[in-house]
């Protein structure tokens, strides 16, 4: 059966899956789709995932350098739609500037801007930053409170720049940090249906125990980097591909 595929070209459906028909080009002729053993529920496959994942990345750790709470907090913050290594070159020079809440909470706001303004959308990061650190001076004394709901009332705060606090600089499992690599994966490992962040932290707390939800984290965003990459994963070298409903291999 043929239909109109995008840019008015046909489509052929061949074992389920979608073949184009360039003008003149041969036809390829894929081979149909190995049938696959139905894999048990996420929960009971969660348990080997986790083990050889762990073994796969043993040093699996968060990408943002920092020495304390308050540093990991403005490099979360700073994180937002950049990279991780850009953000480590900005706090290089910026940790060695801006030592206290009190520091931050006093920067000049249009000289912060320019310090930080590689890291993109730079005006809403400072008045983050700032607002977050004028918060700390008052409601906390400067410090980083180690509670969720404290956390989320700073300014430039949500739950998963909340969560990655927790974790990782007060080793406190709260809940998960749902970044892109993480929705992606858990999407192809079959763990959640959902799209929206908050269901799918959800989902991944049901089934990973609850003592590893910081290490699984760390360790998936590895495994999206390195092999279940975005625009083709490498099943071909996956250690869980027997564990994974759209391994391609
Ligand atoms: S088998 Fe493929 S799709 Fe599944 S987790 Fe591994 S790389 Fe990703």
């Amino acid at each position: 059966m043929s239909k109109r595929g995008k840019g008015g070209r046909a489509v052929q459906r061949t074992g389920g899956r979608a073949e184009r028909r360039g003008g003149g080009t041969k036809s390829r002729r894929k081979t149909p789709a190995r049938s696959r053993p139905r894999l048990a529920p996420a929960a009971e496959r969660i348990p080997a995932i986790i083990e050889r994942l762990y073994q796969r990345f043993p040093e699996a750790t968060c990408a943002l350098d920092h020495q304390d709470p308050l540093q990991l907090l403005v490099a979360t913050i700073l994180s937002a739609q950049c990279t991780d290594a850009r953000v480590n070159i900005v706090t290089g020079d910026l940790f060695t500037k801006y030592h206290s809440a009190e520091d931050y909470a006093a920067a000049d706001p249009s000289t912060f801007e320019k310090e930080i303004q590689s890291t993109g959308f730079f005006r809403n990061k400072t008045k983050s930053i700032l607002g977050m650190a004028q918060a700390l001076v008052e409601r906390h004394g400067g410090r980083v409170p180690d509670t969720m709901e404290e956390l989320t009332g700073l300014p430039g705060v949500g739950r998963k720049t909340a969560n990655v606090i927790l974790g990782t600089a007060f080793g406190k499992n709260e809940g998960v940090v749902v970044v892109t690599h993480l929705a992606r994966i858990a999407a192809r490992l079959a763990i959640t249906k959902q799209s929206d962040p908050v269901k799918i932290e959800h989902d991944l707390m049901n089934v990973v125990p609850r003592e590893e939800w910081t290490q699984f984290a760390h360790t998936l965003i590895h495994h999206g980097r390195a092999i279940c990459v975005a625009r083709k994963p490498r099943c071909e070298i996956c250690p869980i591909t027997d564990l994974c409903p759209s391994s391609e291999v």
